[in-house]
């Protein structure tokens, strides 16, 4: 039994059978509203989205909401926990849910939420589809061209704070050790961090590109690593990759050496296509070439990166949407943070949260429903509705409140 949560007593339960996730037509689905600006963003999308799907099913297909508590709302109903227990044991219980942003409280052994939401829930995917829509602004001369969906392993690499300060004794524990047994040289007071990357860590990752690849007809598959340098690391990640493509999807895919070998550059229908690109070529052939790429698979930090640079491309942070995914379990999340000078204000873009959702949509398999978003989206930017970041790069434009923006979306689905 719950404290707070209410499980809807309409609707049920999204369930996991021999390993796929079964989608009833009415299913209960977690949403959290988020700290700061997330109310105004989480209101207006659960409007959309739920007029989207009641246009694309009539009414056979409907979402049951269930609210669940984190951040700041979970600290107010549950003694100050930012975190309860019982959230993430409805978030894994529910298995689909999306959340808005949340507060990081600063200092006072706080984990970060998103980070404890990960790790308590092994959502060891990020996933960010990027791509541009009709109106939007963006630095380049074609983001039309711009059509990726990132993978950035969420679960290892320099993120897992393996980390000992340069003069502490745990520091100089380790640093004795690397000189003297392993015969490693750096100069003296180094900070020393480990970068773990595994098989099991690489592995799960690729498969779910590749997957994901299959499962909506992509083309190719990119390992992105800077395995020239860090040869049994990021190097490794690489070979990882490249063998589970050939050992679990060898009917499927090819590499991009046997592209040009057997099939002079043409790429036959029904493989996927497997490369890799050194990350830091990744960043220049994505604003030279965005074209040439499709899915593309990374490791934890440069996936940090290259995810906000590509989506800086067609519109920023503001719209990109954004999911932790694990074997099944998925959280969908606004990208951006809580923008608190915004809060409550009926201001701010609603965009990231939105398409976050329709990434869900997609991940229920409510395909006509998402599809409704992204085609009415276009429509109202380039009638220059829009709030107020997109309303000052775009000359002429409506600047409207978040819910009159929910209002010319829900009009037009
Ligand atoms: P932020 O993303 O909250 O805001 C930075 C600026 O971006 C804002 O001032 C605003 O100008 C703009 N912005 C953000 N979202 C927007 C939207 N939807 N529409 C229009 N403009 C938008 O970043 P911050 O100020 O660095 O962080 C504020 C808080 O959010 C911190 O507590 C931080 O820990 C948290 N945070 C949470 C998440 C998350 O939950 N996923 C992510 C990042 C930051």
């Amino acid at each position: 039994a719950y404290r707070h949560i209410r499980i809807p007593t309409t609707g049920e339960k999204v369930s996991v059978r021999n390993g796929q996730v079964h989608v009833p037509d009415q299913p209960i689905l977690g949403y959290v509203e988020g700290d700061g600006i997330g109310p105004d963003i989480t209101r207006a999308c659960l409007r959309i989205w739920d007029a989207a799907v009641e246009k694309a099913y009539g009414g056979k297909r409907k979402i049951h909401w269930c609210e669940v508590y984190l951040g700041e709302k979970a600290a107010g109903l549950y003694d100050g926990n930012y975190c309860p227990d019982e959230t993430i044991k409805a978030l894994a219980d529910l298995v689909v849910s999306i959340k808005g942003p949340l507060t990081t409280p600063v200092g006072g052994g706080f984990r970060s939420l998103n980070v404890a939401l990960r790790q308590d829930l092994d959502l060891y995917a990020c996933v960010r589809p990027v791509r541009h829509y009709a109106g939007v602004p963006s630095p380049l001369k074609n983001p039309g061209k711009v059509d990726v969906v990132i993978f950035r392993e969420n679960t290892e690499d320099v993120y897992t704070g393996i980390e000992y300060k340069a003069g502490s004794p745990e520091n100089e524990k380790l640093a004795r050790f690397l000189r003297e047994e392993m015969k490693a040289r750096f100069f003296d007071g180094a900070g020393l961090g480990v970068k773990p990357i595994s098989s099991f860590g690489s592995k799960r990752l690729v498969r779910k590109a590749i997957q994901y690849a299959i499962d909506n007809g992509r083309e190719s598959v990119t390992l992105v690593h800077k395995g020239n340098i860090m040869k049994f690391t990021e190097g490794a990640f690489r070979n990882w990759g490249y063998e589970v493509a050939r050992e679990e999807f060898g009917a499927v895919t090819i590499t991009e050496e046997q592209l040009y070998a057997e099939y002079k550059g043409k790429q036959p229908e029904g493989k996927i296509v497997i490369k890799d690109r050194i990350a830091d070529i990744m960043f220049q052939m994505m604003l030279l070439r965005p074209e040439e790429f499709d899915v593309l698979a990374t490791m934890n930090l440069n996936g940090d990166y290259l995810s906000d640079a590509i989506a800086a491309e067609v519109g920023g942070v503001g719209i990109a949407p954004g999911a932790n995914i694990g074997d099944h379990v998925a959280v969908f999340e606004a990208t951006h943070g809580t923008a608190p000078k915004y809060a409550n204000q009926n201001k701010v873009n609603p965009g990231s949260l939105l398409f976050s959702g329709v990434m869900m949509l997609e991940y229920l398999g409510w395909k006509e429903a998402a599809d409704l978003i992204t085609l009415v989206y276009p429509e109202v930017v380039s009638d220059g509705i829009v709030t107020y970041d997109f309303a000052r790069q775009i000359d002429g434009a409506t600047e409207v409140g978040t819910s009159q923006f929910a209002d010319a979306l829900i009009e037009r689905i």
